[in-house]
């Protein structure tokens, strides 16, 4: 008997809160928790992987470099472009873009020479640094290396954020083939003091696997010593000409899609 008291007790402490939480005379619908607006923006996604959507911005397309800049003096990119391909030239530096940007998408594809030689960071090293700030190598690098059986510091191999993150794994494809990038960029956000309000973050897929994902970043690549971040706001995309003597690297099909 007092254990029936105790359940019947119970039982309408659990009404009590169900009654508190919502107005028990009207019963839930599925259409409570349905949103219709806004409308998300229709956008026609590229014809096979890689291509570029509706609402991309084409960074480059394997004709020329007209969205590219030396990152020194701004004048135009002298990186050759043949068969289709942008080939880093290392006599002349880096590049970056134009335009300038905040929160993205990207896509970039790349190709180590078959013929690459040399070993650790001296085989096939360039750079995607996702937000600019300097014309040398300031900014925030996802490093480019053929990592195919090329042994280095993990922080320093291919898809990784340089001397930050590690890939998740080795997604590296052979030299001479093509590889992906594809990149979620969330830029810091900075104080008017110049503290940092909120860190960056990158998700990384390397070939089509998560490499990085959201990680967030303790400020900008440095090669000698703890990164450190800087104010910015908006900045370009550069791609590095690294000074190994190894045999240039290629680049096609970069695109951007701005989620500001
Ligand atoms: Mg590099």
């Amino acid at each position: 008997m007092k254990k029936q008291m105790l359940y019947a007790c119970s039982l309408m402490v659990v009404v009590a809160g169900g009654a508190n939480s919502q107005d028990a005379s009207v019963p839930a619908k599925p259409e409570d928790t349905e949103q219709w607006q806004p409308v998300p923006v229709t956008v026609t996604p590229g014809e096979k992987g890689g291509a570029a959507p509706s609402d991309a911005i084409v960074l480059f397309d394997g004709r020329n470099l007209d969205q590219w800049v030396m990152a020194g003096d701004h004048s135009p990119a002298r990186w050759r472009v043949e068969h289709g391909e942008m080939v880093v030239d290392k006599a002349v530096g880096n590049i970056e873009t134009k335009r300038l940007f905040k929160n993205y998408q990207m896509h970039l594809e790349y190709k180590i020479p078959a013929n690459i030689a040399g070993e650790g960071q001296a085989r096939g090293n360039s750079g995607v640094f996702l937000a600019s700030t300097g014309p040398a190598d300031q900014g925030y690098e996802v490093q480019i290396l053929d990592s195919f059986e090329n042994k280095t510091y993990v922080n320093g191999q291919a898809a990784s954020i340089y001397k930050q993150s590690p890939p998740l794994v080795n997604a590296s494809g052979k030299p001479g083939l093509w590889q992906t990038y594809d990149v979620v960029w969330t830029a810091p956000v900075f104080h008017a003091d110049g503290t940092l309000e909120t860190p960056a973050y990158v998700t990384v897929f390397h070939n089509g696997v998560l490499v990085q994902n959201h990680f967030s970043l303790a400020g900008e690549t440095l090669y000698i010593g703890k990164p450190v971040y800087k104010k910015y706001d908006r900045a370009a995309i550069k791609l590095q000409s690294h000074h190994d003597p190894s045999a240039p690297i290629s680049f096609r099909n970069i695109w951007v899609r701005d989620l500001n």
